[in-house]
């Protein structure tokens, strides 16, 4: 069997074959410093990792880079508007440089607690100003590009296969559009290289170039980086599926129109996370952050495996009740491989179910990461070594644990980290509850303990008073 991933190009699935022998070059579009990234963008990171976990796991060596973008990413698609890290800078009153360095940290946090794995190139896009300049020069010299008063634009008109990625029907733009599109740009889809500087006004972040004074535009980075640390043709690019219409479908066309090369051999997106049904919005009030996920006593890794539940071609639909569910389903598991690490039997019955496990695993990863398959594999296989145990038949915890150690190797639920720490993990906030909660109780202070206890609650958390001190547990059902 080998790998099968569907690309998004050619709208099929496709066996999976590098360009070089072993070597994969992988490259993910990475977050927008401006602001914490939200559980959306998330999903998109997860998938990434478990691609290049996926990829690791099955004998290849991958080169990860992941960019940052710190610059040029306008508020809106058409080129226009704000640049969102001067927002950010705005909002906070701080350097957009400030806004850079702190939400690329605090990206950096999640991702840990994430389990993500750290990229081995994580590019900045103002760290590469030059690389970028020179991309659009080469543009230049072939006759891609023109000038307008705001900046230098790629001609969409002169690339035959402009649109190809979203099937996009770019003839049918009308003149209509085009006429109320206003502007300088000579066709709709046309979009900046290099955006001017403001006449009389200083950016925070603007750089020299042989067009004048400003700063590139968001999707030249994205060529720019990847091409530099993958070469001009690597394997695979990943990004949300919001991606498909203008930022990839950009990144293509100039690529190749500078090289004259196949850009990317295999395109992968992944769907929307969806909030409550709709869609993330911050005026709904529903943008969440790995740090509200965490504040409302969640573990990341419920998280994690909230996402794992739905193929990544899917949209997924975030509830706080399906993040419970995740949570005592990934506990579930927990709770099993503390039980395999009592039992040190042999038996065929064990092989046979460590057996079949990695077998379906694989299987379903081969086929597009299916990751709903390897969860559904995964509880067969417990509710299996639980019959064993309701007959007080041999269980080779050694020889289970150690399978499903080795799936988590690419699924990154943590599962040998948590299994060892005992008994349930508490995250900071509930922890500092059932102090505070103690504390009240100490003080003979009542009606503070309970109003703690009923807060405990509403995190799905209960509170057992023993004669050791309190004992806390994940409840059964969540209280909104
Ligand atoms: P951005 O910082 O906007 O470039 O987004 C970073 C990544 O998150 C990109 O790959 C986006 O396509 C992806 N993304 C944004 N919103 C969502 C969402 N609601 N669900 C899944 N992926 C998303
Ligand atoms: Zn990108």
């Amino acid at each position: 069997m080998s790998l099968v991933l569907y690309n998004t190009l050619t709208r099929q699935k496709e066996t999976f074959v590098p360009l070089h022998k072993n070597d994969v070059g992988l490259y993910t579009c990475g977050p927008t410093v401006y602001d914490f990234v939200h559980i959306g963008n998330l999903r998109a990171f997860v998938f990434d990792d478990l691609l290049r976990r996926y990829l690791a796991y099955r004998g290849y060596h991958v080169t990860h880079v992941m960019n940052i973008t710190d610059v040029g990413h306008l508020v809106s698609e058409a080129d226009t508007g704000e640049d969102k890290m001067e927002k950010g800078a705005r909002r906070e009153g701080k350097s957009a440089w400030e806004i850079a360095e702190s939400y690329t940290n605090a990206f950096l946090e999640d991702s840990k607690a994430l389990n993500l794995l750290a990229p081995d190139i994580m590019p900045r896009a103002t760290a590469h100003i030059p690389d970028q300049i020179a991309l659009i020069q080469r543009l230049e010299e072939k006759g891609y590009t023109y000038r307008t008063s705001d900046g230098v634009y790629f001609d969409t008109s002169r690339f035959p296969h402009y649109g190809r990625l979203g099937h996009l029907n770019i003839e049918g733009q009308s003149s209509d559009v085009r006429k109320r599109m206003g502007g300088e740009k000579r066709q709709p889809a046309d979009f900046a290289l290099w955006k001017f500087s403001p006449t009389g006004a200083t950016r925070q972040m603007e750089w020299g170039s042989p067009w004048g004074k400003g700063f590139p535009g968001w999707h030249i980075e994205c060529s720019a980086m990847s091409m530099r640390y993958l070469g001009e043709t690597f394997d695979i690019h990943c990004g949300g599926v919001d991606h498909i219409p203008v930022h990839h479908t950009n990144e293509i066309a100039q690529s190749e129109a500078a090289t004259g090369k196949p850009f990317v051999r295999t395109w992968c997106h992944n769907e929307f996370l969806l909030v409550d049904g709709g869609k993330m919005a911050k005026s709904l009030g529903n943008t969440y952050t790995l740090r509200d996920i965490i504040a409302r006593g969640f573990s990341p890794m419920a998280l994690r495996y909230l996402f794992l539940g739905a193929h990544y071609r899917s949209k997924l639909n975030f509830t706080w009740q399906a993040l419970g569910d995740a949570g005592r389903a990934l506990d579930s598991i927990v709770d099993l491989l503390r039980l395999l690490l009592d039992r040190s039997g042999e038996s065929s019955e064990s092989v046979g179910i460590s057996r079949s496990l990695t077998e379906r695993f694989t299987e379903a990863l081969d086929d597009d990461l299916n990751t709903p398959e390897v969860l559904a594999a995964i509880h067969t296989a417990i509710a299996e070594i639980y019959r064993l145990e309701e007959r007080h038949q041999p269980i080779d915890g050694r020889l289970l644990s150690a399978a499903f150690f080795d799936l988590d190797k690419v699924l990154g639920l943590n599962l040998a980290a948590t299994t060892s720490t005992s008994p349930v993990l508490l995250p900071e906030a509930i922890r500092a509850l059932v102090e505070a909660r103690e504390r009240a109780r100490t003080a003979q202070d009542f009606a503070t303990a309970d109003q703690l206890r009923r807060e405990l609650l509403r995190h799905g958390f209960t509170v057992d008073d023993t004669a050791e001190g309190p004992k806390v547990k994940r409840s059964s059902h969540q209280s909104d």
